[in-house]
């Protein structure tokens, strides 16, 4: 089971080569999405044959995790192809403006909500952000979770439990201020053992890798670079 970084930056991507929040994750010979910023959709089009991406989970509906999805559907239109996206529902402008387009079949997620995606079966826990934002727990052959955008919740810690990897939102600055977790949480996961820990949505203005030294078990996510869980 692999995990492919399209994008590792939030809010916004850095000047050079960075796009915002997108991953790729591949299962025996299965491919999904989770999330699709800034960026994104020509990464995935450069490693990926467009046709075999049928399934796109969003953690939560922030623009640097949902804007490319708004040029997709012009390839999906030239395609004539669709995908399925699973997200939870809200009452917003910007959620009827992503999908409310024929190529994008929506399911709504929750707690208890699973899905198959070939040979993955996914399932979602709640976590806390600015707005409401899923973790999303891919079962392969191994167990990937990703936290999306999160403080710091007990659910984070039940991810990092039942995961050989977790993808996790943990790289902002000791002194931040908002709704993410900073590299502090990440080393106190970190401390739990198990589970191996990508650091990522990092600030385009703040390289977390020296925050790490000790932890073997934690890494900070690298764009096109590709992880075995
Ligand atoms: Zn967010």
């Amino acid at each position: 089971m692999e995990l492919t970084v399209l994008g590792k930056y939030g809010p916004y991507p850095s000047k050079s080569t960075g796009c915002t929040s997108g991953y790729l994750v591949k299962n025996k010979g299965d491919l999904l999405v989770m999330d699709m910023g800034s960026g994104t959709l020509a990464r995935l089009m450069a490693l990926t044959d467009i046709r075999e991406v049928r399934h796109i989970f969003i953690s939560h509906l922030h623009y640097d995790h949902t804007s490319d999805l708004l040029p997709f559907r012009y390839l999906l239109e030239e395609l004539n192809h669709s995908v399925n996206i699973y997200t939870h529902r809200e009452d917003t402008a910007w959620y009827r403006l992503l999908f409310s387009h024929p190529a994008f079949k929506v399911t709504d997620i929750d707690e208890n909500t699973e899905i198959k995606a070939g040979s993955m079966t996914l399932s979602f826990l709640p976590m806390e952000h600015a707005v409401r934002d899923y973790a999303i727990i891919v079962k392969g052959e191994k167990t990937l979770s990703y936290t999306g955008d999160a403080v710091y919740n007990d659910n984070v810690l039940k991810c990092l439990k039942i995961s050989d990897t977790l993808l996790a939102d943990c790289s902002k600055p000791e002194d931040f201020k908002g709704p993410h977790m900073t590299v502090r949480q990440a080393r106190e996961l970190g401390k739990n053992g198990g589970a191996k820990i990508i650091a990522t949505h990092l600030s385009p203005d703040f390289d977390p890798s020296s925050e790490f030294k000790d932890f073997k078990n934690i890494t900070v996510a690298e764009e096109l670079k590709t992880y075995t869980i």
